[in-house]
């Protein structure tokens, strides 16, 4: 049976590694940094404490128990395309097939490193809700808002 390797648990990462699982001509195993799916449109709750961090979280153990791919929780370093291996920080790993679905990252320019974005990593979120937190306990101060990661 040919080996598939999925790199990334995000909504694109899991939904291959359904589908293909169900085929039963493909050994399917995914590789995620994170044990859980970040469900990225309900985060926005987060930072005004309309829901909990833990409640945006869906255990990648919890869909491999209905849809049995294998799962390795391990972040990748490099793809060696020519060799058919993908090294992680932890092992390596060999395929006939690679998906990569490690989502988007944006250009890194000046000035973004003083900026929160929902769309960041998921802990991101809490920093945003520990900000608006403090800024209310204060009773004033600013916020600056941008789109799209500008700062
Ligand atoms: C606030 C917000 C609201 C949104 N609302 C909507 C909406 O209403 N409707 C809609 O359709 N879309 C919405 N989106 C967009 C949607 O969430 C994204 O398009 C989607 O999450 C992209 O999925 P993905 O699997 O490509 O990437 P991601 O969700 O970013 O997943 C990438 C995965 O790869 C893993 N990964 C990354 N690097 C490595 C590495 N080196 N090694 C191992 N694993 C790695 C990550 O841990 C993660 O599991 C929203 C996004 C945000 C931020």
């Amino acid at each position: 049976m040919k080996n598939v390797l999925i790199l990334g648990g995000g909504f694109a990462g899991i939904q291959t590694a359904i589908e293909l699982q169900k085929k039963d001509t493909f050994e399917v195993t995914l590789v995620s940094d994170r044990d859980y799916l970040y469900l990225y449109p309900i985060s926005i709750w987060v930072p005004v404490h309309l829901t909990e961090f833990e409640n945006v979280k869906v255990p990648l153990a919890t869909i491999q128990k209905t849809y049995p791919f294998n799962l390795i929780k391990d972040k990748v370093i490099e793809i060696h395309a020519s060799e058919n291996k993908v090294v992680c920080e932890n092992q390596t790993l060999t395929y006939d097939y690679l998906v990569v679905a490690f989502g988007a990252d944006k250009m890194k320019h000046k000035g973004i490193e003083n900026t929160l974005s929902i769309c960041g990593k998921p802990e991101v979120s809490l920093s945003i809700r520990d900000g608006i937190d403090k800024l209310i306990q204060k009773g004033n101060g600013k916020i600056a808002v941008g789109f799209g990661g500008n700062p």
